[in-house]
């Protein structure tokens, strides 16, 4: 890449939109946000605008090129990641979003998929085709949900007049001026609509969930040419080369490239993903099973993880309780403790994740003396994010996979230094955060190169990857087990 060039990274989150500038040593030029508003319209719906999305996206992408046009550089190329399973529905003429997004998060759909579950072979069927569990957190019932809901979109739908698409797919179509309806095999992959195996669109499960063809979009590799930025737009005629969502972008960015690595990502939730090459493997332990990427037609897979609660509960200790000034205020607070005073915390806030996948379970704190202080509960709490980790490995390792030999972290929890160690302890794994701590947007940014040719592959893209710290466990074998049991003693508790 010349001097003068960059590549330019739109980071659709589910609280914020960002754009980020990458230079080919993977650093941060130039960086904008806005944040995002969120809908509660009812129990457990979670809703965005998707038109604030546009205006948002046009935004931070006109700022970053602004501020870069002052230091004399120009976009190569765009490329985007997206927070997934956010269902967008919009009007294939103008492009107009014709309902509320439905976020990932929302649960509504929960009795439709009770009712599909109760149909025999229904789970096994969608679980062989996609890899995923059927479950309201993926698009396909929140698509249908629309449908049923406003019979007038049934009918737009099924004419053609309609376009459906993940976050991505809606921004790719808007920014091209509509020319070019696309989803990347990463997204598609979490629709529940998706035969990962082929990589296209299941007749079967678009017939079982009633959502019409016409409503979907062609699905594309991670890197290659999917259009240019319209004319009027900001980075008018940049070449869009790269498509991926957040959790696979954020594995590209940790150079998670060969099977068996795997990285962890502690934001809001936890998500960790382990890379398994070519093999697609099912879980036999509610994990769920990925595209991670897809480049030249070619398609690696991975299991995936992931855990609701991660951060919030750091930010439930600093803004409900008050335990906490701020975020990075848990580490000296806990660090100095030689253990949690026997309090164990289960974080079920919004229910548990994999590999429990229990919607009902609602949080725990247990072991509580007068001895307890403010501390051992903040010390409980961040230890309750590794304990859940642990968790998942156990269910990949159950599963037959090779265990990681090093587990590679992100987020911003990643920062907490006390964390990781006791991350790398209890889960018996070195630990290694890496310098550039925009993973997500660098994994874009990396398929866009890939799709522009500066890099031939990924494996060259990611060779910059570069370490920040590395963490050896130092914990004794019956010290851990100990700990273990006990979380295992309170995880049963609350699942009861
Ligand atoms: P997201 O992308 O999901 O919005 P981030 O990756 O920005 O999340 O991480 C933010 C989360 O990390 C917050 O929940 C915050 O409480 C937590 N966090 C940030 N810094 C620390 C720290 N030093 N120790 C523990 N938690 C932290």
């Amino acid at each position: 890449m010349a001097d003068t060039g960059y590549i330019l990274a739109l980071d659709q989150g589910t609280t914020s939109t960002r754009a980020l500038a990458f230079n080919a040593e993977h650093k941060v030029l130039a960086v904008a946000q806005r944040e995002l508003k969120q809908y509660y319209p009812a129990n457990g719906w979670v809703e965005h605008d998707a038109a604030e999305i546009w205006d948002a996206s046009l935004a931070v992408m006109a700022e970053v090129i602004g501020a870069m046009e002052a230091r004399g550089m120009t976009p190569m190329a765009l490329g985007i990641t997206n927070q997934r399973e956010t269902t967008i529905l919009w009007d294939r003429r103008t492009g107009e979003p014709v309902h509320r997004a439905i976020v990932w998060q929302d649960r509504r759909t929960a009795d439709v998929c009770d009712d599909l579950r109760k149909e025999a072979g229904v789970t096994a069927r969608i679980t062989r085709q996609t890899g995923l569990l059927l479950d309201p957190y993926f698009s396909a019932t929140k698509i249908a949900w629309i449908l049923d809901n406003n019979p007038d979109l049934r009918a737009l739908a099924t004419a053609g007049d309609l376009a459906f698409g993940t976050v991505e797919s809606y921004l790719l179509y808007r920014l091209t001026g509509g020319i070019r309806h696309a989803t990347d095999a990463t997204n598609a992959s979490r629709t529940m609509l998706c035969d990962i195996r082929t990589c296209t669109w299941s007749e079967e499960l678009l017939d079982l969930t009633r959502v019409p063809k016409a409503l979907m979009p062609e699905i594309v590799d991670n890197a290659g040419a999917f259009g240019v930025v319209d004319e009027g737009l900001p980075g008018a005629g940049i070449p869009i080369t790269g498509l991926i969502g957040d959790q696979q972008s954020a594995a590209v960015g940790q150079a998670c490239i060969a099977p068996g690595q795997v990285k962890s990502t502690y934001g809001t939730g936890c998500f960790v993903l382990q890379n398994t090459g070519e093999e697609l493997v099912y879980s036999q332990n509610r994990m769920l099973s990925t595209v991670a990427y897809r480049i030249g037609g070619k398609t690696a897979y991975a299991m995936e993880g992931s855990i609701f609660n991660a951060g919030t509960v750091v930010q439930w200790f600093r803004d409900q309780l008050g335990l906490i000034q701020s975020a990075p205020d848990s580490e000296a607070l806990v660090a100095g403790l030689s253990d949690s005073g026997g309090v164990y915390m289960v974080p079920a806030f919004t229910g548990l994740g994999a590999p429990h996948w229990r919607a009902d379970a609602r949080g725990m704190l247990s072991g509580l003396t007068r001895d307890t202080s403010a501390a051992h509960i903040v010390r409980a709490g961040l230890e309750s994010v590794v304990y859940q980790t642990a968790d998942l490995f156990a269910a990949l390792k159950a599963d037959g996979a090779q265990p990681a030999e090093i587990v590679r972290v992100d987020g911003g929890m990643a920062a907490n230094g006390w964390f990781v160690q006791y991350l790398a302890d209890i889960c018996d794994v070195p630990v290694e955060r890496p310098v550039s701590v925009e993973t997500t947007a660098l994994g874009a940014a990396l398929c866009a190169g890939v799709g522009i040719g500066l890099w031939p592959d990924l494996e060259a893209a990611t060779a910059q990857w570069q370490l920040d710290a590395h963490y050896d466990p130092a914990m004794e074998a019956g010290h851990r087990a100990g700990l273990l049991k006990g979380w295992q003693a309170a995880l049963r508790q609350c699942l009861a």
